[in-house]
């Protein structure tokens, strides 16, 4: 038998795809219209979802897209986006991964002496690349100072275009001279493959934690992952870190029964006093929710306990403050619900996480996505554009 309908589980990760939208305008307004905009949507959009995010990032304000997996890149394209995608570093370079990239017209980086050899080697025709220079996070990108002998071996290969040099630098907040000392070298690295008389790559050197630092290290062109899903503080203009579009996380009461036993009371899995009541909602810590919630979830617009831990496909909630809740009830472990509402930034709090993409990243795919639309709207202030250098 073949299931045309599958019913999903009654689980949902809403994503206010507005938030995304008013971010990347705002990113856009920092910036200004000459600055080439990646919107970095790697780790499936950092598990908001990649396509979704990259339809209301490039409709925002963004003219690219960077993501690492190809499976990202292609499904972009097979869903008719046509910007230029720009493959960060993540595979050992083959004749499948080459034959991927000139298929799906990508940009691929190099990033050391194997890739640039695999790229040659594979390529049956000339493309644009980017060069992933690493300028002090010591992770990954050909070391500044050995840029130009990399790159004029990368040119005489013919096969490539260096159209990217790209940094990702290693940010201390307020430590303004070691990140002063990225940018010099990095300058310096570009300086060394500038031909005279070309307009050069183009230059990427602000992620987000550099834009959020508002220290004028915007060049040719910008890569923002996380400002996409949160604007930091210095840029929204109230002083206060930005919303996130992490709208709710919900589920379904699918068991509920009042506690009876009295036998082995101590190892019980949950509370035994006399009117305990437990419902059950399946979603556990095999979606990744270990961290989504407050220990307290929604019900009928009351917070609840979670009584912990987790199961792999189930989680028990202590109803018995909750005498009327009953099977089909929604759980709200983050979300409104008539006057109350268990935000992102609470549950963050009581885990200690600071930024809403790690709260989000460990969800599992299994949990449907749910997306409230994005629509064009003129800013309500406008802070000041940062000059391109
Ligand atoms: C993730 C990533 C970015 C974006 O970083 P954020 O800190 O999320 O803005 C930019 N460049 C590279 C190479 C990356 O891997």
């Amino acid at each position: 038998m073949t299931m045309e309908f599958m019913p999903q589980r009654p689980n949902r990760f809403s994503i206010d795809l507005q938030v995304i939208g008013d971010n990347v305008a705002a990113l856009r307004r920092t910036v200004g219209p000459q600055v080439r905009f990646f919107a970095t949507i790697k780790a499936d959009a950092y598990g908001f979802g990649v396509l979704p995010v990259a339809a209301t990032a490039l409709a925002a304000g963004a003219d690219a897209l960077s993501v690492v997996r190809l499976e990202d890149a292609i499904a972009l394209r097979k869903a008719g986006i046509g910007c230029q995608i720009l493959l960060y570093a993540g595979y050992v370079i083959d004749q499948e991964y080459v034959r991927a990239v000139d298929a799906y017209d990508l940009t691929p980086t190099l990033h050391d002496r194997h890739s640039l050899d695999a790229m040659t080697r594979f390529l049956h025709r000339r493309i644009g690349c980017a060069i992933k220079v690493d300028a002090g996070q010591e992770r990954i990108g050909v070391r500044a100072e050995d840029l130009a002998g990399f790159a004029a071996e990368a040119r005489a290969s013919g096969k490539l275009r260096i159209d990217i040099l790209n940094t990702h630098p290693h940010v201390i907040d307020g430590d303004y001279q070691h990140l002063l000392w990225q940018f010099e070298r990095f300058m310096a690295a570009c300086q060394s493959v500038q031909r005279p008389g070309e307009a050069g790559p183009l230059r990427l050197f602000a992620s987000s934690r550099v834009l959020a630092n508002r220290c004028g290290m915007v060049l040719s062109g910008i890569d923002p992952g996380q400002a996409l899903f949160q604007l930091p503080a210095r840029l929204t203009g109230d002083g206060l870190p930005g919303p996130t579009p992490f709208a709710a996380l919900t589920s379904r009461l699918i068991h509920v029964f009042p506690v009876e036993r009295t036998a082995h009371a101590a190892e019980s899995p949950v509370p035994t006093r006399p009117g305990t009541r437990i419902g059950i909602v399946p979603l556990g810590y095999g979606d990744g929710i270990a961290r989504m919630h407050t220990d307290t979830v929604l019900v009928r617009g009351r917070r609840m306990p979670i009584v912990r831990p987790s199961s792999i496909e189930y989680t028990r909630i202590d109803l018995s403050d909750c005498p009327d809740a009953q099977v089909g009830d929604e759980v709200a472990f983050v979300g409104r619900q008539g006057d109350d509402r268990i935000t992102p930034e609470e549950v963050m709090r009581h885990h200690g996480v600071r930024r809403v993409t790690d709260l989000v990243l460990p969800l599992g795919p299994a949990v449907p996505r749910d997306y409230l639309p994005w629509q064009h709207r003129a800013p309500a202030s406008s802070p000041s554009t940062e000059t391109a250098a």
